[in-house]
């Protein structure tokens, strides 16, 4: 359309893209996935790596804390396995019956006129399979996963670190060489993206990278946190600018008609 650079002088849309995690950001942590998929971790240290079970519980949180996710700390410390032997035992036993569709999420999101990508620490097989319980699979134009930022790390152990750079085993969520790897691999300018998650670690690093931040499930803003929402079913609420920051060519009727209700 002949102007709509001109239109886009006069007021550019903030974000081109929404970054959204998945687990307890896309659908609640009260739903039960998240307390199952902790047991399954657990039970896969003690009955698969042989791990004192009396040790397991705190060692968990532990490497969480420090690497990213337990997995990613299990294989930094030492433990050698099979990637997607881990995620079958872990996820692929999640009841995900628990899911059910989300059409008001699905409504918001496909009333979004942004770009929308998921940036999640779990494999594909498990972000496949939330969005679909969930009604949302066909809600986001790309996908960054655990085999998006590992991707010859794939399904098998294929390097042997003897002690060096554990953290460079696994990438995942909070560091930024995850954030560093999804921009690049799905083409996002941080400083045009919003990113959800529910992880205020995640977050907080995300914000150094240069993304805007919303914190899901949380009632108040901390440091590194632009938004805050109890839930993502508040966006519109807390986030109306992204509904008015439609094309160009449609902006002005689009802001009106908002106005108007508003
Ligand atoms: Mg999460």
């Amino acid at each position: 359309m002949e102007h709509e650079d001109s239109y886009k002088g006069v007021s550019e849309p903030k974000y081109d893209c929404l970054l959204f995690d998945v687990d307890d950001t896309l659908y609640p942590l009260s739903s039960g996935i998240s307390a199952q998929c902790t047991k399954n971790i657990i039970d896969y240290m003690i009955e698969k790596l042989g791990i004192d079970e009396t040790k397991v519980p705190e060692m968990c949180i532990r490497l969480y804390k420090e690497y990213g996710t337990t997995m990613a700390g299990l294989r930094a410390i030492g433990y050698d396995f099979d990637y997607d032997d881990y995620h079958s035992f872990v996820h692929g036993r999640l009841p995900y019956e628990l899911l059910k569709h989300d059409h008001v999420l699905r409504n918001l999101l496909h009333s979004l006129p942004v770009r929308k990508v998921i940036f999640s620490n779990a494999n594909e097989a498990h972000v496949a399979k939330v969005l679909s319980r969930l009604g949302l699979e066909d809600c986001f134009d790309d996908i960054v996963c655990f085999e998006t930022v590992n991707p010859t790390n794939n399904g098998s152990v294929q390097d042997n670190n003897n002690g060096v750079s554990p953290r460079s085993l696994i990438v995942c969520k909070p560091f930024e060489e995850a954030y560093e790897q999804a921009f690049k691999i799905a083409n996002i300018n941080p400083q045009k993206t919003l990113f959800f998650d529910d992880s205020v670690r995640n977050l907080q690093t995300a914000k150094l990278t240069g993304l805007h931040t919303v914190w899901v499930g949380a009632s108040h803003r901390t440091e590194g946190i632009d938004y805050a929402l109890e839930s993502i079913h508040n966006m519109k609420e807390a986030l109306p600018e992204l509904w008015e920051d439609v094309k160009p060519d449609i902006r002005y009727s689009e802001k009106t008609a908002i106005e108007v209700r508003a």
